[in-house]
């Protein structure tokens, strides 16, 4: 798959344990990186607005994109259909700008096959114990729910040796730390450096 100018960054864990915290705290900081707004055939939650959190499409409609291929991945996910639309990812690394994405470890796993250079970021937290006790301060899900989520966070957690990176999200500020050196390091590749500092390559007269 062509190489492109942006980074992309994929980023899974299990329900509870902090991705969209981090991401959103991220994207703050670093107004470098863009966020993939994803398709999903589930309903919109509380204030989330159509084309901000997701596009809210129809089974019809999700299906017509996955047969168009309009998908650069996508998987089904607690009994919802979501997917990451090629066109907007493609188009925002394309002009050099990061991508970051927040999906399932399946569709993570499909990023990884078509872009080689995709960091793969797992987030774990550090006990069962702590991920019971932030489901329940959420306050969002009921106990049945509560104990679906923990298993399916068993599963989960399973594939997290296949990601390139784990942050243990125990102390937040931590974590956020851990995740903008991830992209600060991309950053210093001889590839990314070349392209963004030219004039002090030039300048040493470096070939
Ligand atoms: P929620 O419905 O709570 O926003 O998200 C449920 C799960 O779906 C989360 O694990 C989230 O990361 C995942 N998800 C959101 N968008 C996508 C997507 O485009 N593709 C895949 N594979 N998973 C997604």
């Amino acid at each position: 798959m062509k190489n492109y100018p942006g980074n992309l960054y994929v980023v899974s864990a299990p329900s509870g344990a902090g991705k969209s915290s981090l991401v959103k705290a991220l994207m703050e900081v670093d107004r470098g990186i863009k966020p993939s707004v994803s398709h999903t055939t589930r309903a919109p939650r509380g204030q989330e607005k159509h084309g901000r959190e997701y596009y809210f499409i129809s089974e019809a409609e999700f299906d017509r994109m996955e047969g168009r291929q309009a998908f650069l991945e996508y998987a089904e996910v607690h009994g919802n259909r979501y997917g990451t639309s090629r066109e907007g990812i493609e188009r925002c690394m394309n002009e050099g700008d990061d991508v970051i994405l927040e999906i399932d470890f399946q569709g993570a796993l499909q990023v990884r096959k078509q872009f080689d250079n995709a960091n793969l970021i797992f987030i774990l937290p550090p006990s069962w114990d702590e991920l019971r006790a932030r489901l329940m301060r959420r306050g969002e899900d009921s106990p049945e729910v509560i104990e679906k989520r923990l298993a399916n966070a068993r599963q989960e957690m399973a594939q997290a040796n296949r990601f390139d990176f784990v942050i243990i999200n125990e102390l937040f500020e931590r974590a956020l730390f851990d995740l903008k050196a991830i992209v600060h390091a991309q950053r210093l590749r001889y590839a990314a450096q070349r392209q963004a500092r030219e004039d002090v390559f030039a300048g040493l007269d470096i070939p």
